[in-house]
């Protein structure tokens, strides 16, 4: 307990549970129980409340004594993500955006597909990158987030009433997750481990521009992680007027990344109207795929991005995947989810938060590169 003569600013700050694997919070939970002439076992039991059958405050943990409650909220934190909004599509995608302590807004995408539930998580507020066609691109970068707030998108699905199973989980939202690499390593962690989300290594993947030390770092992961690489352009002059960072990462280097990758990967590819939907970009693209046996994705751009893009037709769009086809590429054409709700990454929180000027990825001190 508190001595009511310490000043606040004595006592030692909180510590938050969810911002550590669960392997390190079950050591020092278990120690702080004995510390309090507690069993060990009620620290094990602490660690299941934090992402396996989450709990929304220590109160809540009721198979735990009433004291050994109050000793925790005075030394740990669970925090939780505020739900800003919820909106729901008429095809059953649902959009969540999250405030933060700091009062950043992220998003997060429910996906429903037979009996899966695709989680789209954000790993940044934001985004440095500047893809032209991107609303997320468009409003700047604000911040790296931190473990508990990527790994926490997936526990606050747990903690809606009636609860949501997420079964896969993308890195597609905000952001790009391989420029903040500090804390999704240990978040691909939480979410794959048994004490975590428990969710399996080939039903998660990481997508990305294609930064290349986080491909290797990714890589030498010994679990099945999935790599999506956004190409977008199959040739480096159109890349680098949609991508500024292909200055930093020209295609020819993301490609050689992807081939010594030792899993499959696939490309995900935005459709855009008269720009990168020709015969010439399909037999572009096929040679890049197979270079590295990739998998194509192609996405049909949603309305309401940034930049003055169209979507390619859906007759294009299906006549560009015969063009792949026939050159001995597997593809596939992504369905457009969520038309009704403005599910384009970042579209929600610019209409919440506004536009910021963007900031390059090279002169922001807060983006990490693995
Ligand atoms: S597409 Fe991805 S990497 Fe590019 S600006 Fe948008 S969030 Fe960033």
């Amino acid at each position: 307990m508190s001595d009511k003569n310490t000043r606040r600013e004595d006592l030692p700050a909180k510590q938050n549970l969810l911002n550590m694997l669960p392997s390190e919070a079950e050591e020092l939970l278990r120690g702080f129980a004995v510390e309090h002439g507690e069993k060990p076992f009620r620290g094990s039991q602490v660690v299941r409340h934090l992402w396996q059958n989450p709990a929304e405050s220590f109160a809540s943990m009721t198979d735990l004594p009433v004291a050994f409650r109050d000793l925790l909220e005075e030394r740990f934190t669970i925090p939780r993500l505020a739900l800003a909004t919820r909106q729901t599509s008429s095809d059953g995608t649902e959009k969540f955006l999250f405030r933060l302590e700091d009062g950043e807004f992220i998003e997060t995408v429910a996906i429903p597909e037979g009996s899966r539930l695709t989680l789209c998580i954000s790993s940044q507020a934001g985004c440095a990158l500047q893809c032209a066609f991107c609303a997320t691109g468009a409003m700047g970068f604000t911040r790296n987030l931190q473990m508990f707030e990527i790994a926490g998108q997936v526990r606050e699905m747990k903690l809606l009433s009636p609860p949501k199973p997420v079964t896969n989980v993308v890195f597609m939202g905000m952001g790009e997750p391989l420029m903040n690499w500090k804390a999704v390593d240990p978040t691909l962690t939480v979410l794959n481990s048994p004490a975590g989300l428990g969710i399996g290594a080939r039903h998660i993947t990481v997508s990305t521009v294609g930064v290349l030390p986080g491909i290797v770092a990714l890589g030498e992961r010994p679990q099945q992680f999935r790599l999506a690489i956004s190409i977008h352009a199959p040739n480096d002059e159109l890349r680098q007027s949609l991508m500024p960072i292909n200055t930093k990462y020209p295609l020819a280097s993301v490609i050689e990344a992807a081939k010594v990758f030792e899993r499959r990967v696939t490309f995900e590819y935005v459709m855009l109207g008269g720009i990168n939907d020709g015969g010439e970009q399909a037999t572009q693209l096929a040679e890049l795929a197979r270079e590295c046996g990739a998998f194509v994705n192609l996405i049909p751009l949603h309305p309401g991005g940034a930049g003055d893009f169209t979507p390619s037709s859906p007759q294009q769009i299906q006549w560009f995947s015969r063009r792949l086809r026939a050159q001995r590429v597997e593809v596939a054409v992504r369905k457009s989810r969520g038309m009704d709700i403005a599910a384009a990454c970042g579209q929600l929180r610019v209409e919440r938060q506004g536009r910021r000027t963007p900031v390059g990825a090279d002169k922001d001190g807060n983006v990490q590169v693995a």
